[in-house]
């Protein structure tokens, strides 16, 4: 699971881990928001209207919910807990709320907030990206901050500085966690299984 403010090049980072790594699916989330030029429905985003995501919370089909810049947004129950049970490292790209519920709800994830150096890069970047009015320039740097809080509850910090130290740091996070003695039970028994008895 990965969050961070936005403009932080989260998106960028996400994008080069899953190309630069074998095993890791994106999670491609439910929103209500409108599609950006250069998404597509169904690989960056399901992209569903309002009544049918509240249709969908009643019917507890997400694993994890928010409401994000005012638009709702949400990781899919089943299709998530399938491709875990398929021994696939999901990349969740959510919020702090987000990251919240899945902290709470016990399931195995490793989360990791993404930093930008420093706030004025975050404002320089959030003001080039053409895509957004002053207003949602402003309303996303005042969540910055509380949202830069949030980062002592995650399990790692990588600091955006430099596109490929972060993602090199990123790959070394996942290729850690992956080594877990309690994520390679099944390697360790087989080996173990060789050694003479007691
Ligand atoms: P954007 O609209 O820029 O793609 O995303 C806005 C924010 O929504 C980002 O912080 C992103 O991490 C968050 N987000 C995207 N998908 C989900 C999701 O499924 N659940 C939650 N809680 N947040 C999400």
């Amino acid at each position: 699971m990965i969050s961070a403010p936005s403009g932080t090049g989260k998106s960028t980072l996400v994008q080069e881990l899953l190309s630069r790594v074998d095993g890791v699916e994106f999670s491609v989330s439910f929103t209500t928001r409108g599609i950006r030029p250069g998404e597509l429905d169904g690989r960056d985003y399901h992209f569903i209207d309002r009544d049918r995501f509240d249709a969908m919370i009643r019917s507890g089909e997400f694993l994890e919910w928010a409401d994000v810049f005012e638009e709702r947004y949400g990781t899919g129950r089943s299709v998530s807990l399938e491709r875990l049970a398929a021994g696939r490292d999901l990349i969740l790209d959510i919020d702090i709320q987000g990251g919240r519920q899945l902290r709470a709800s016990g399931i195995d994830a490793v989360s990791v907030f993404i930093l930008p150096p420093s706030f004025p890069t975050l404002k320089t970047r959030l003001e080039r990206r053409a895509s957004d009015s002053e207003t949602q320039v402003a309303a996303r740097l005042s969540m910055a901050r509380s949202e830069a809080n949030e980062v002592k509850y995650y399990d790692y910090v990588v600091v955006n500085d430099d596109l490929d130290a972060a993602v090199d740091q990123l790959i070394t996070i996942l290729s850690a966690e992956r080594l877990r003695v309690s994520r390679r039970r099944l390697e360790t028994e087989e080996v173990l299984s060789t050694f003479p008895a007691e």
